[in-house]
């Protein structure tokens, strides 16, 4: 008997349920898309769509609408391409790595060219192709990351021929603190951005990501990158999160017991019960994406009723304090919630000490995925 390990394991038997709500990421689009209106409204599909399953993602992004895609690399990109109709373009945001622009060109990717070497190398794959190549040029305007520099954009401009044979379909840049309303970095940012695109009249700019959309308009110009908002998580701290939640997480009881006062839960025995506890084992871990800071801090929720995650989050299980329900209410193979109607991805984020999108990159691979 051979078990055909291609088969995702069933919902049944798996130690949590992943549910994405692919209707309510194609709401979330079409909401980003209306506030954006005429500005047009792409969609950042990177690191598997922000673990969401970018093959499952990017194709209800597109009959949502969407027809202009960004991941971070080309090995995404290359992934994603056949499962995008040819009407659509689909971007590379990290550029070219030196010698894979035949494999880009081919493929009909298109790079973001961040440098003067990445501009280069683009300008000589055109040239052996004996065609020209599209590209998007991206500027620093002051994340310091990706994009040229005030020297290089200024090179460009003295020797014009260096963009020979790149066809340049937008300038653009990304906003540092786009979730902080308030903050002046994103005034000056905007305003680099428009002193850059000055040198490329009549070319659009592509500029604002989740964030950004909730800036004022005058941040939204030709064409929108938003990521998180589309897969539920808060597009800024200014506002309640106006985005509908994508994803749902259970995970599995795989043991019960009482404990006596005194007992030590876990790795380290961090957590010492104060008095007879009930206590439940649930079947995911750090190696599952929930990450080890939830450790004495963080809870699951079974109907309305919170449980608190007690001694350390381990690899591949927790522990719950599940005095608050009645006894025999959980059971080897009952289901918690971790991420759903009483808590949502934000509030996970927030006890784990960290952001929504690493919650979400960090999903593991040993759940069962339900895509609704
Ligand atoms: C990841 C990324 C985005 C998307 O950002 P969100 O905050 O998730 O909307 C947009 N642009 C660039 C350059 C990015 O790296």
């Amino acid at each position: 008997m051979y078990v055909d390990v291609s088969e995702p394991q069933a919902a049944e038997t798996a130690p949590g349920l992943l549910t994405i709500n692919l209707s309510a990421l194609a709401r979330n689009y079409r909401a980003l898309a209306a506030r954006l209106a005429p500005t047009a409204a792409g969609a950042v599909v990177k690191a598997d769509a922000y673990g969401l399953g970018a093959t499952r993602v990017a194709p209800a992004l597109h009959a949502a609408g969407c027809r202009t895609f960004f991941v971070a690399h080309l090995g995404e990109a290359l992934k994603l391409r056949r499962l995008i109709p040819d009407d659509s373009r689909l971007f590379v945001l990290n550029g070219l790595l030196p010698g894979a622009e035949a494999l880009c060109a081919d493929a009909d990717i298109i790079p973001v060219l961040n440098s003067l070497e990445q501009v280069a190398n683009w300008a000589a794959a055109a040239q052996a192709q004996g065609r020209s190549l599209p590209a998007a040029l991206q500027f620093d305007t002051g994340m310091s990351r990706l994009g040229l520099s005030d020297d290089e954009a200024q090179a460009l401009v003295d020797d014009p021929s260096l963009l020979r044979g790149i066809d340049i379909a937008f300038v653009m840049s990304h906003l540092a603190s786009a979730d902080e309303p308030d903050s002046p970095q994103n005034a000056a940012q905007l305003a680099a951005m428009r002193r850059f695109a000055a040198a490329y009249p009549g070319l659009d700019i592509c500029f604002s990501n989740s964030g950004g959309i909730f800036l004022d308009a005058g941040y939204h110009v030709a064409l929108a990158r938003p990521g998180i908002a589309l897969y539920g998580g808060a597009p800024t701290g200014g506002i309640g999160n106006p985005m509908e939640p994508v994803v749902r997480l259970d995970v599995r009881v795989t043991q019960t017991r009482t404990v006596p006062a005194g007992a030590r839960v876990g790795y380290g025995g961090t957590y010492v019960t104060k008095g007879e506890t009930r206590l439940a084992t649930v079947a995911a871990g750090y190696a599952d994406g929930l990450p080890r800071h939830l450790s004495d801090r963080g809870a699951a929720y079974f109907g309305g009723t919170r449980l608190p995650i007690v001694g350390r989050v381990s690899m591949d299980a927790m522990t719950l304090d599940i005095s608050a329900l009645p006894e025999g209410a959980l059971k080897l193979g009952s289901l918690v919630e971790i991420i759903g109607p009483h808590q949502s991805l934000e509030d996970v984020a927030a006890a784990a000490g960290t952001i929504a999108y690493e919650i979400l990159t960090s999903l593991g691979q040993r759940y069962h995925r339900a895509y609704r």
